[in-house]
């Protein structure tokens, strides 16, 4: 069991997420925005954060910064939700401190992989691996 937050504005993808996440036997924090995942990671434990990255106001991008910028919530994994596709969005996502990502509309089996071996060190589906991680978090 692990504690998940998950910062996501759009209710389908936060109910979709905690639905897989609780079947799989982990406890969610939902968080509708940047500033609200802020303050939750900030102020309870959290094993992992689900970060959407098309966010109303700061983007996930920079939520990511922020909470890799601060001594308290540097350790938390993150795991960015993206419908971006683009080339080099992958750096992006990287490069703001993300230590992996899933591509919307995800695979409910790889979702739910993609978690299990950030917070219990299973192994990854291999295209949701980051190249550049070791295969043991
Ligand atoms: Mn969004």
């Amino acid at each position: 069991m692990a504690i998940i937050l998950v910062v996501e504005d759009n209710p389908a993808n936060l109910k979709l997420a905690r639905f897989l996440l609780e079947s799989a036997g982990h406890e969610v924090i939902e968080a509708a925005d940047a500033a609200e995942g802020l303050a939750h990671a900030e102020s309870e434990h959290v094993d992992l954060v689900l970060m959407d990255i098309q966010l109303p106001g700061m983007d996930g991008l920079e939520a990511t910064r922020v909470l890799k910028n601060k001594e308290t919530t540097r350790a938390v994994p993150v795991i960015a939700l993206t419908a971006l596709a683009m080339k080099g969005d992958r750096e992006r996502i990287l490069a703001a401190g993300c230590d992996g990502y899933i591509a919307k509309p995800f695979n409910h089996d790889d979702f739910i992989a993609l978690v299990n071996y950030w917070v219990h060190g299973s192994f990854p589906p291999p295209d949701t691996r980051p190249a550049n991680r070791p295969m043991n978090p």
